[in-house]
Protein backbone atom coordinates (compact mmCIF):
# COMPACT_ATOMS: atom_id res chain seq x y z
CA UNK A 1 0.00 0.00 0.00
CA UNK A 2 1.23 3.62 -1.32
CA UNK A 3 1.32 5.93 2.10
CA UNK A 4 1.03 9.51 1.09
CA UNK A 5 2.38 11.93 3.51
CA UNK A 6 1.04 14.88 3.93
CA UNK A 7 1.62 17.86 6.57
CA UNK A 8 -1.18 20.52 7.36
CA UNK A 9 0.71 23.72 8.57
CA UNK A 10 0.76 22.81 12.09
CA UNK A 11 2.70 19.96 11.31
CA UNK A 12 0.08 17.19 11.87
CA UNK A 13 0.48 14.39 9.76
CA UNK A 14 -2.23 13.36 7.21
CA UNK A 15 -0.85 9.30 7.56
CA UNK A 16 -3.20 8.12 10.06
CA UNK A 17 -5.75 9.42 12.51
CA UNK A 18 -3.44 9.41 15.36
CA UNK A 19 -0.07 9.90 14.36
CA UNK A 20 1.44 13.88 14.58
CA UNK A 21 4.45 13.86 13.57
CA UNK A 22 5.24 17.05 16.59
CA UNK A 23 3.57 16.72 19.97
CA UNK A 24 1.08 19.78 20.63
CA UNK A 25 2.97 22.34 22.12
CA UNK A 26 1.49 24.11 25.37
CA UNK A 27 0.73 27.64 25.71
CA UNK A 28 4.04 29.00 26.76
CA UNK A 29 1.45 30.12 30.22
CA UNK A 30 1.03 26.71 30.29
CA UNK A 31 4.29 25.24 30.55
CA UNK A 32 6.46 24.29 33.22
CA UNK A 33 9.93 26.17 33.76
CA UNK A 34 12.30 24.96 30.77
CA UNK A 35 14.60 22.54 31.74
CA UNK A 36 18.41 23.50 31.12
CA UNK A 37 20.72 20.83 29.20
CA UNK A 38 23.89 20.35 29.05
CA UNK A 39 24.35 20.73 25.09
CA UNK A 40 21.75 20.58 23.26
CA UNK A 41 21.21 21.32 19.37
CA UNK A 42 21.25 24.87 18.34
CA UNK A 43 19.86 25.90 15.13
CA UNK A 44 22.29 27.86 13.11
CA UNK A 45 19.64 30.02 10.90
CA UNK A 46 20.61 29.06 7.43
CA UNK A 47 19.85 25.05 7.65
CA UNK A 48 16.38 25.29 5.91
CA UNK A 49 18.04 27.16 3.13
CA UNK A 50 20.66 25.13 2.74
CA UNK A 51 18.07 22.29 2.89
CA UNK A 52 15.98 23.59 0.16
CA UNK A 53 18.69 24.30 -2.34
CA UNK A 54 20.35 20.80 -1.52
CA UNK A 55 16.99 19.18 -2.45
CA UNK A 56 16.05 21.72 -5.01
CA UNK A 57 18.65 20.64 -6.94
CA UNK A 58 17.71 16.62 -6.66
CA UNK A 59 20.70 15.39 -4.33
CA UNK A 60 19.54 13.19 -1.29
CA UNK A 61 21.78 10.25 -1.55
CA UNK A 62 24.82 9.98 0.27
CA UNK A 63 26.73 10.54 -2.43
CA UNK A 64 27.33 13.80 -4.76
CA UNK A 65 28.50 17.40 -4.41
CA UNK A 66 26.64 18.66 -1.13
CA UNK A 67 28.72 15.83 1.37
CA UNK A 68 31.80 16.97 -0.80
CA UNK A 69 31.10 20.42 0.30
CA UNK A 70 30.82 19.74 3.53
CA UNK A 71 34.39 17.60 3.27
CA UNK A 72 35.49 20.96 2.09
CA UNK A 73 34.41 23.02 4.48
CA UNK A 74 35.30 20.52 7.70
CA UNK A 75 38.93 20.13 5.97
CA UNK A 76 39.01 24.45 5.69
CA UNK A 77 38.07 24.90 9.76
CA UNK A 78 40.94 22.03 10.17
CA UNK A 79 43.46 22.90 8.14
CA UNK A 80 43.41 18.91 6.64
CA UNK A 81 44.19 18.81 3.00
CA UNK A 82 41.82 15.26 3.58
CA UNK A 83 38.67 15.19 4.81
CA UNK A 84 35.59 12.19 4.54
CA UNK A 85 32.55 13.15 5.92
CA UNK A 86 30.99 9.90 7.28
CA UNK A 87 27.51 9.05 8.99
CA UNK A 88 28.95 9.50 12.68
CA UNK A 89 31.96 10.06 14.89
CA UNK A 90 32.20 6.43 15.71
CA UNK A 91 32.28 5.28 12.21
CA UNK A 92 34.83 7.96 11.33
CA UNK A 93 37.13 6.44 14.22
CA UNK A 94 36.16 2.54 12.84
CA UNK A 95 37.20 3.68 9.69
CA UNK A 96 40.94 5.24 10.90
CA UNK A 97 41.14 2.01 12.54
CA UNK A 98 40.97 0.04 9.78
CA UNK A 99 42.97 2.25 7.68
CA UNK A 100 45.89 1.74 9.89
CA UNK A 101 45.68 -1.57 9.94
CA UNK A 102 44.23 -2.62 13.10
CA UNK A 103 43.52 -6.41 13.63
CA UNK A 104 42.54 -8.89 16.18
CA UNK A 105 44.91 -9.11 18.74
CA UNK A 106 46.60 -5.96 18.20
CA UNK A 107 47.19 -3.76 20.67
CA UNK A 108 45.42 0.37 20.86
CA UNK A 109 46.24 2.27 23.58
CA UNK A 110 44.51 5.37 24.77
CA UNK A 111 43.17 7.92 27.34
CA UNK A 112 41.07 6.07 30.13
CA UNK A 113 39.67 9.42 30.46
CA UNK A 114 37.19 9.55 27.37
CA UNK A 115 34.08 8.21 25.80
CA UNK A 116 33.57 4.61 25.27
CA UNK A 117 32.97 5.13 21.28
CA UNK A 118 36.74 6.18 21.24
CA UNK A 119 38.13 2.85 21.48
CA UNK A 120 34.80 0.84 20.80
CA UNK A 121 35.27 0.01 17.30
CA UNK A 122 38.59 -0.89 17.87
CA UNK A 123 37.55 -3.46 20.55
CA UNK A 124 34.90 -4.87 18.55
CA UNK A 125 37.76 -5.66 15.38
CA UNK A 126 39.33 -7.29 17.99
CA UNK A 127 41.88 -5.60 19.31
CA UNK A 128 43.25 -5.28 22.98
CA UNK A 129 42.82 -1.58 24.42
CA UNK A 130 45.44 -0.56 26.85
CA UNK A 131 44.52 2.65 28.80
CA UNK A 132 46.76 5.35 30.17
CA UNK A 133 46.33 7.75 32.90
CA UNK A 134 45.54 11.93 31.76
CA UNK A 135 47.65 14.42 33.24
CA UNK A 136 46.20 17.19 36.03
CA UNK A 137 47.02 20.23 33.53
CA UNK A 138 45.52 18.92 31.00
CA UNK A 139 43.26 15.99 31.88
CA UNK A 140 44.28 14.57 28.73
CA UNK A 141 46.67 11.49 27.53
CA UNK A 142 50.02 11.59 30.11
CA UNK A 143 53.30 11.45 27.72
CA UNK A 144 55.78 10.33 30.23
CA UNK A 145 53.55 7.25 30.91
CA UNK A 146 53.01 7.19 26.82
CA UNK A 147 56.84 6.99 26.59
CA UNK A 148 57.32 4.58 29.42
CA UNK A 149 55.39 2.35 28.13
CA UNK A 150 56.26 2.97 24.24
CA UNK A 151 60.41 1.95 25.51
CA UNK A 152 58.58 -1.19 27.20
CA UNK A 153 56.45 -2.27 24.25
CA UNK A 154 59.61 -1.59 22.10
CA UNK A 155 61.89 -4.39 23.96
CA UNK A 156 59.11 -6.47 24.33
CA UNK A 157 58.37 -5.93 20.17
CA UNK A 158 54.92 -5.54 21.41
CA UNK A 159 53.92 -1.96 20.21
CA UNK A 160 50.44 -1.10 19.65
CA UNK A 161 49.02 -0.91 16.34
CA UNK A 162 47.54 2.92 17.17
CA UNK A 163 47.59 5.64 19.87
CA UNK A 164 44.41 7.53 20.14
CA UNK A 165 44.43 10.13 22.06
CA UNK A 166 41.56 12.87 23.09
CA UNK A 167 41.04 16.11 22.95
CA UNK A 168 38.55 16.53 25.92
CA UNK A 169 35.86 18.43 26.34
CA UNK A 170 37.08 21.10 23.79
CA UNK A 171 40.89 21.13 25.23
CA UNK A 172 43.45 19.62 22.61
CA UNK A 173 46.15 17.35 24.19
CA UNK A 174 50.01 17.32 23.72
CA UNK A 175 49.53 16.14 20.27
CA UNK A 176 53.14 17.48 19.09
CA UNK A 177 54.98 15.86 22.02
CA UNK A 178 52.49 12.39 21.51
CA UNK A 179 53.42 11.94 17.58
CA UNK A 180 57.09 12.75 18.15
CA UNK A 181 56.98 9.53 20.87
CA UNK A 182 54.92 7.69 18.50
CA UNK A 183 56.87 8.40 15.46
CA UNK A 184 60.34 7.52 17.02
CA UNK A 185 58.81 4.31 17.33
CA UNK A 186 56.33 4.43 13.94
CA UNK A 187 53.06 4.15 15.66
CA UNK A 188 50.75 5.86 14.14
CA UNK A 189 48.42 8.62 16.04
CA UNK A 190 44.26 8.52 15.12
CA UNK A 191 43.54 11.60 17.38
CA UNK A 192 40.06 11.39 18.82
CA UNK A 193 39.29 15.43 18.50
CA UNK A 194 35.33 14.44 18.68
CA UNK A 195 34.55 17.22 21.25
CA UNK A 196 36.95 19.59 20.41
CA UNK A 197 36.23 21.36 16.56
CA UNK A 198 36.68 24.90 16.76
CA UNK A 199 39.62 24.56 19.29
CA UNK A 200 43.32 25.48 18.47
CA UNK A 201 46.23 23.69 19.41
CA UNK A 202 50.14 25.52 18.89
CA UNK A 203 48.30 28.17 16.98
CA UNK A 204 46.48 25.91 14.57
CA UNK A 205 43.38 24.17 14.12
CA UNK A 206 42.54 20.85 16.08
CA UNK A 207 42.45 17.59 13.32
CA UNK A 208 45.72 18.82 11.85
CA UNK A 209 49.26 16.97 13.00
CA UNK A 210 48.12 13.38 13.84
CA UNK A 211 48.01 10.68 10.88
CA UNK A 212 44.38 11.07 11.07
CA UNK A 213 41.44 12.45 13.45
CA UNK A 214 37.94 11.93 13.88
CA UNK A 215 35.15 14.80 14.60
CA UNK A 216 31.47 14.04 15.24
CA UNK A 217 28.60 16.01 14.41
CA UNK A 218 26.28 14.46 17.13
CA UNK A 219 23.64 16.48 18.05
CA UNK A 220 25.33 16.77 21.36
CA UNK A 221 28.38 18.35 20.04
CA UNK A 222 29.65 22.23 19.71
CA UNK A 223 28.04 21.76 15.91
CA UNK A 224 25.91 19.38 14.19
CA UNK A 225 24.21 18.15 11.34
CA UNK A 226 21.74 15.91 12.82
CA UNK A 227 23.83 13.63 12.74
CA UNK A 228 27.72 12.30 11.28
CA UNK A 229 30.93 12.52 11.55
CA UNK A 230 34.25 13.50 9.39
CA UNK A 231 37.86 12.17 9.26
CA UNK A 232 40.61 14.15 8.16
CA UNK A 233 44.33 13.61 7.18
CA UNK A 234 47.67 15.46 5.46
CA UNK A 235 47.69 11.80 3.78
CA UNK A 236 46.08 11.75 0.31
CA UNK A 237 46.17 7.34 0.62
CA UNK A 238 44.53 7.47 4.17
CA UNK A 239 41.32 9.15 3.55
CA UNK A 240 41.20 7.09 -0.43
CA UNK A 241 41.04 4.14 1.34
CA UNK A 242 38.77 5.15 4.29
CA UNK A 243 36.38 6.65 1.63
CA UNK A 244 37.08 3.40 -0.46
CA UNK A 245 35.61 1.15 3.45
CA UNK A 246 32.81 3.39 3.74
CA UNK A 247 31.19 2.89 0.25
CA UNK A 248 30.75 -0.70 0.67
CA UNK A 249 34.67 -0.86 -0.97
CA UNK A 250 33.16 -1.51 -4.32
CA UNK A 251 36.17 -2.33 -7.11
CA UNK A 252 36.17 -0.53 -9.98
CA UNK A 253 34.30 -3.10 -12.29
CA UNK A 254 30.62 -2.48 -14.01
CA UNK A 255 29.59 -5.60 -12.03
CA UNK A 256 29.89 -5.59 -8.19
CA UNK A 257 33.60 -6.57 -7.41
CA UNK A 258 35.26 -6.90 -3.67
CA UNK A 259 38.86 -7.39 -2.58
CA UNK A 260 37.80 -6.82 0.84
CA UNK A 261 33.99 -5.91 2.85
CA UNK A 262 33.62 -2.13 3.26
CA UNK A 263 30.44 -0.24 5.10
CA UNK A 264 27.57 2.09 4.74
CA UNK A 265 28.80 4.59 6.04
CA UNK A 266 28.60 7.63 3.91
CA UNK A 267 26.86 11.15 5.17
CA UNK A 268 23.82 11.83 3.55
CA UNK A 269 23.22 14.60 1.43
CA UNK A 270 20.52 15.65 3.41
CA UNK A 271 22.57 16.08 6.82
CA UNK A 272 25.35 17.12 5.00
CA UNK A 273 23.39 20.39 3.91
CA UNK A 274 22.67 20.62 7.79
CA UNK A 275 26.39 20.73 8.63
CA UNK A 276 27.29 23.58 6.47
CA UNK A 277 24.62 25.53 7.23
CA UNK A 278 26.22 24.62 10.97
CA UNK A 279 29.40 24.90 10.29
CA UNK A 280 29.13 28.41 8.91
CA UNK A 281 28.89 29.67 12.71
CA UNK A 282 30.89 27.56 14.15
CA UNK A 283 33.52 30.37 15.59
CA UNK A 284 30.79 31.87 17.20
CA UNK A 285 29.89 28.66 18.43
CA UNK A 286 33.26 28.23 20.30
CA UNK A 287 33.46 32.43 21.50
CA UNK A 288 29.79 31.91 22.91
CA UNK A 289 30.65 28.50 24.47
CA UNK A 290 34.01 30.66 25.81
CA UNK A 291 31.83 33.35 27.30
CA UNK A 292 29.55 30.90 28.88
CA UNK A 293 32.59 29.19 30.75
CA UNK A 294 33.84 32.49 31.54
CA UNK A 295 30.89 33.56 32.84
CA UNK A 296 31.17 30.02 35.50
CA UNK A 297 34.95 30.86 36.26
CA UNK A 298 34.03 34.47 37.37
CA UNK A 299 30.99 33.72 39.64
CA UNK A 300 32.51 30.29 41.24
CA UNK A 301 35.89 30.89 41.39
CA UNK A 302 35.95 32.75 45.14
CA UNK A 303 33.99 29.74 46.40
CA UNK A 304 36.32 27.18 48.80
CA UNK A 305 36.86 23.90 47.06
CA UNK A 306 35.49 24.80 43.78
CA UNK A 307 37.59 24.81 40.19
CA UNK A 308 37.78 24.27 36.68
CA UNK A 309 39.45 22.25 34.13
CA UNK A 310 42.87 24.00 33.18
CA UNK A 311 43.59 25.08 30.05
CA UNK A 312 47.22 24.55 29.50
CA UNK A 313 49.28 26.89 27.68
CA UNK A 314 50.04 25.46 24.15
CA UNK A 315 45.96 25.77 23.37
CA UNK A 316 42.52 27.31 23.24
CA UNK A 317 39.90 25.72 24.12
CA UNK A 318 36.65 25.09 22.54
CA UNK A 319 35.18 24.96 25.85
CA UNK A 320 32.90 22.32 24.42
CA UNK A 321 31.45 21.80 28.07
CA UNK A 322 32.19 23.62 31.28
CA UNK A 323 33.98 21.33 33.97
CA UNK A 324 34.23 22.00 37.54
CA UNK A 325 35.76 20.36 39.76
CA UNK A 326 35.03 19.70 43.60
CA UNK A 327 36.79 19.14 46.92
CA UNK A 328 33.54 17.98 49.11
CA UNK A 329 35.62 18.30 52.20
CA UNK A 330 36.33 21.99 51.49
CA UNK A 331 33.35 22.85 49.63
CA UNK A 332 31.01 21.82 52.20
CA UNK A 333 29.16 19.43 49.81
CA UNK A 334 29.90 16.80 47.27
CA UNK A 335 30.13 16.18 43.75
CA UNK A 336 26.46 13.98 43.59
CA UNK A 337 24.42 16.49 46.29
CA UNK A 338 24.91 19.60 43.69
CA UNK A 339 24.48 16.89 41.17
CA UNK A 340 21.12 16.40 42.38
CA UNK A 341 20.40 20.15 43.45
CA UNK A 342 21.36 21.06 40.04
CA UNK A 343 18.40 18.28 39.27
CA UNK A 344 15.35 19.41 41.34
CA UNK A 345 16.43 22.92 39.73
CA UNK A 346 15.85 21.89 36.32
CA UNK A 347 19.21 21.79 35.47
CA UNK A 348 20.99 18.64 33.96
CA UNK A 349 25.06 17.71 34.72
CA UNK A 350 26.63 14.75 34.56
CA UNK A 351 29.86 13.64 36.19
CA UNK A 352 33.31 13.50 34.15
CA UNK A 353 33.42 10.72 32.01
CA UNK A 354 34.25 7.19 33.80
CA UNK A 355 37.59 6.03 33.24
CA UNK A 356 37.65 3.51 31.07
CA UNK A 357 39.80 1.37 32.58
CA UNK A 358 36.83 1.10 35.28
CA UNK A 359 34.27 0.32 33.26
CA UNK A 360 32.97 -3.41 32.67
CA UNK A 361 33.04 -3.72 29.31
CA UNK A 362 36.72 -3.79 29.77
CA UNK A 363 37.31 -5.62 32.41
CA UNK A 364 40.71 -6.86 32.86
CA UNK A 365 42.17 -4.42 30.05
CA UNK A 366 45.54 -3.16 31.27
CA UNK A 367 45.88 0.48 33.11
CA UNK A 368 48.58 2.47 33.67
CA UNK A 369 49.04 5.68 35.98
CA UNK A 370 48.35 7.07 39.42
CA UNK A 371 44.67 7.32 39.55
CA UNK A 372 44.43 10.84 37.89
CA UNK A 373 41.54 10.02 35.81
CA UNK A 374 39.81 8.32 38.47
CA UNK A 375 40.12 11.63 40.90
CA UNK A 376 38.86 14.09 38.22
CA UNK A 377 35.40 11.01 37.60
CA UNK A 378 34.99 11.36 41.48
CA UNK A 379 34.98 15.36 41.57
CA UNK A 380 34.03 16.26 38.22
CA UNK A 381 31.01 17.87 37.02
CA UNK A 382 29.89 18.74 33.47
CA UNK A 383 27.56 22.34 33.76
CA UNK A 384 24.90 23.23 30.76
CA UNK A 385 27.77 24.98 28.16
CA UNK A 386 25.24 25.08 25.10
CA UNK A 387 22.72 28.32 24.36
CA UNK A 388 21.80 29.92 27.44
CA UNK A 389 20.22 33.48 28.34
CA UNK A 390 21.99 34.80 31.11
CA UNK A 391 18.97 34.42 33.77
CA UNK A 392 19.21 30.62 32.80
CA UNK A 393 23.17 30.55 33.61
CA UNK A 394 22.58 32.22 36.72
CA UNK A 395 20.30 29.43 37.93
CA UNK A 396 23.08 27.07 37.75
CA UNK A 397 25.36 29.18 39.12
CA UNK A 398 22.86 30.40 42.24
CA UNK A 399 21.96 27.03 42.71
CA UNK A 400 25.82 26.07 42.76
CA UNK A 401 26.66 28.80 45.19
CA UNK A 402 23.83 27.53 47.81
CA UNK A 403 25.01 24.42 47.84
CA UNK A 404 28.45 25.64 49.51
CA UNK A 405 28.66 25.09 53.10
CA UNK A 406 32.39 25.54 52.86
C1 LIG B 1 30.73 12.13 20.61
C2 LIG B 1 32.00 11.40 20.72
C3 LIG B 1 32.31 10.33 19.85
C4 LIG B 1 31.32 9.69 18.94
O1 LIG B 1 30.71 10.48 18.00
P1 LIG B 1 29.31 10.01 17.38
O2 LIG B 1 29.11 10.97 16.26
O3 LIG B 1 28.29 10.14 18.45
O4 LIG B 1 29.46 8.62 16.91
C5 LIG B 1 33.57 9.76 19.94
N1 LIG B 1 34.47 10.18 20.84
C6 LIG B 1 34.21 11.18 21.70
C7 LIG B 1 35.27 11.60 22.67
C8 LIG B 1 32.95 11.81 21.69
O5 LIG B 1 32.68 12.77 22.59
Amino acid sequence: MALALKLNAAGDSALGENIRLFPARPAASARPRQRILLSPPQLAGGELASLDHTLAAGWIAPAGPVPEAFEAAVQAVTGTSQGLAVSSGTAALHLGFRVLGVERGDEVWTSSLTFVATIAPAVQMGARPRFLDATAESWTLDPDILESRLRRAATKGRLPRAVVPVDLYGQSCDLDTITALCGRWGVPVLCDSAEALGAEYRGRPVGKGAALAAFSFNGNKIITAGGGGALVSDDAALIARARHLSTQAKEAAPHYQHETTGYSYGLSSVLAAVGLAQIGVLRERVAARRAVFARYALRLSDLPGLSFMPEPAWGRSSRWLSVMLLDAARFGASRDQVRQALEEAGVESRPVWKPLHLQPAFRGAPFHGAGISSQLFDRGLCLPSGAMTAEEQDRVIDTIRACCRG
